[in-house]
């Protein structure tokens, strides 16, 4: 008898044609790590919250659901409550809104302990701090009595990971635990669920989209699509020849830092069509009241030729953001200077003349709150042309706005559509109609695909390069997908607290980095393939605060390759081997990956 037995589980809704999950059967034993994997709306998570009994009223759930030979379908809520949080536990996606910001973190923690009764206060609050160190958090005493707003999103993860695991659950569900994370941080917080699953025993059910995340941690895995159940087997043979053409199209989308380089070469001749030099950005404050000045931007400059694709990668505050929006004059700069085809540009979008404007666009993360929900697409498209005089009558604005709405795949019968009648894969596609429909010469994407699911941010990829080819446009991409980075990037520019660390091309950089944040970075990305040796070059802790940074080399109290100097002088960047790098060891370090 295994630990957890799920068969024939089927969920509708009353609205839905569809199950949500359909006859769905698995067994999990006793310490064993299996993966579900799919696309949104492929049930996975719905999988999830019946284990748990968390499905909304309205679900109707048949099937059996099994722990320890006891049915959970249809249970009493007193026997639910005895086995949730204690038997069975469940890290979500979004710490932040599975922690109570009112409760302490060590009294939100303990709270499993105590309401069933495991054992008494003080023997609770003893086995919280122990698990708050063990989850790796510094000074377990402080980050008891912290609220959880005070924590980083990594360390509130561990949290969470921490509370799932006190009451030493047999099985531990986690759903996309990485997802909102950045990649260092993904690795150790992955390492971490590996090791307390090992020392625990417990049985690990592992959601995510992220076929890398399940390659490195899941001996076995399950294939799910609209609902149902499409191929199961050991994460090898799924890997090396998937049968279900789901699990193929699920492999074939999935970048990796392995994959080959997508995009044509830069024409020899091309212009340099952006120059950023000097750019550095402050703000008053950083949003912290207490009159700091937050330094987002250090002095930084880069070039971008006609046809090119920078990518900028970092982590979460390490200033990509805030180094495009200064670019596109949408927040001022402390200093430095934009060029467009070799003519300065005042820093404020409103100085900018309609020309320059016209040919710099940008496209979201989250296309759904940057489409206007009162316009349809096809307003939305050609409100760009009327903008900027194009066109003189409004039906041929909307018929250039639906020519190209065409061109990014959206269906004619879905122009006078609304933003929310639309996915999100649509709904991006209009975002770059929109940002498209001026034939602009730079396009700056932030974030553009992350949302999107494997498939979709494929197409939507592939849409780009099309676009790229097609009219030599040329595209900064912020992103912190390193699989995507090293497809569709002619040079990547990698930032670390503000700073560039190193400006590479793709080849370089993924061959040869020269900053060893870069190749921590590289090393942490987990890679879709089972049978891959992995080279993790563990990054421990966290990025300092950028309102008290290090002195010398921002990343120095992470570095394991940092000498004396490192934390006594800033490294200026320099050009070593045709990279640019800001390290002074970049000569000597051999970093080959
Ligand atoms: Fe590491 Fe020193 Fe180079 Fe900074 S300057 S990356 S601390 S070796």
């Amino acid at each position: 008898m295994g630990v957890l037995e799920v068969e024939n589980l089927t969920i509708r809704y009353p609205d839905a044609e569809q199950p949500a999950v359909d006859g769905l059967s698995f067994t999990m034993e006793r310490a064993e790590d299996l993966g579900i994997v799919g696309e949104s709306g492929s049930g996975k998570t719905q999988t999830a919250m019946a284990i748990m009994g968390l499905t909304p009223a309205n679900a109707m759930v048949t099937g059996s659901i099994r722990y320890d030979g006891q049915e959970l379908v249809g249970a009493r809520p007193a026997l639910l409550n005895s086995i949730r949080a204690c038997r069975i536990a469940m890290v979500f996606q979004d710490p932040k809104s599975a922690l109570n910001p009112y409760v302490r973190v060590g009294r939100q923690m303990k709270r499993v302990l105590l309401e069933h009764g495991m054992c008494s206060n003080a023997e609770a609050r003893a086995r919280t701090l122990d698990m708050l160190s063990k989850v790796g958090l510094p000074d377990p005493e402080r980050q008891y009595n912290a609220f959880p707003h005070q924590l980083s999103g990594g360390m509130r993860q561990r949290v969470m990971i921490g509370a799932a695991l006190l009451g030493e659950p047999a099985v531990l569900i986690a759903d996309e635990p990485t997802t909102a994370l950045d990649v260092t941080v993904q690795a150790q917080i992955l390492s971490l669920i590996r090791d307390l699953h090992a020392e625990t025993n417990s049985a690990l059910l592992l959601i995510t989209h992220d076929l890398g995340v399940i390659a490195g941690n899941c001996e076995r895995v399950l294939v799910m699509d609209q609902g149902r159940l499409v191929e199961e087997g050991s994460t090898r043979d799924i890997f090396a020849s998937p049968q279900d053409d789901c699990t193929k199209t699920l492999l074939e989308a999935a970048p990796s830092i392995r994959s080959d380089i997508l995009v044509r070469p830069v024409d020899e001749a091309a212009e340099d069509i952006l120059e950023i030099d000097g750019m550095s950005v402050s703000f008053r404050d950083g949003g912290t009241g207490w009159g700091e000045n937050l330094r987002a931007v250090r002095p930084l400059s880069f070039d971008l030729r006609e046809g090119e694709t920078v990518a900028v990668v970092g982590e979460s505050g390490s200033g990509k953001t805030s180094l495009v929006r200064a670019v596109l004059g949408l927040v001022r700069p402390d200093g430095g200077a934009v060029s467009f085809l070799g003519r300065r540009l005042p820093s404020q979008l409103a100085e900018r003349k309609n020309k320059s404007r016209r040919h710099l666009q940008m496209v979201f993360q989250d296309p759904l709150g940057s489409l206007n929900p009162a316009m349809s697409v096809r307003e939305i498209v050609a409100e760009p042309l009327l903008i900027h005089g194009k066109g003189t009558k409004k039906s041929e604005r909307l018929a250039e706005a639906e020519d190209i709405l065409s061109r990014v795949g959206i269906d004619r019968a879905l122009v006078g559509r609304y933003p929310h009648e639309l996915s999100g894969g649509q709904a991006q596609r209009v975002a770059i109609a929109r940002a498209l429909v001026l034939r602009p010469r730079v396009l700056i994407c932030d974030e553009a695909v992350a949302a999107l699911d494997g498939t979709v941010r494929h197409e939507i990829l592939s849409l780009l390069l099309a676009e790229q080819e097609r009219s030599g446009l040329s595209i900064v991409f912020i992103t912190h997908d390193l699989g995507v980075v090293r497809q569709i990037s002619h040079r990547i520019l990698v930032m670390y607290m503000g700073r560039l660390c190193e400006l590479a091309t793709n080849e370089a950089l993924f061959s040869r980095p020269r900053h060893p944040y870069s190749k921590a970075l590289l090393s942490s990305v987990p890679l879709p393939e089972p049978v891959a040796e992995s080279v993790e070059v563990p990054l421990a802790g966290e990025v300092s605060s950028v309102l008290e940074p290090p002195p010398g080399c921002p990343f120095h109290p992470r570095c394991q390759h940092a000498v004396a100097v490192c934390s006594e002088s800033v490294p200026e960047p320099g050009s070593c081997d045709g990279t640019i790098v800001a390290c002074h060891r970049a000569a000597e370090l051999d970093l080959a990956y």
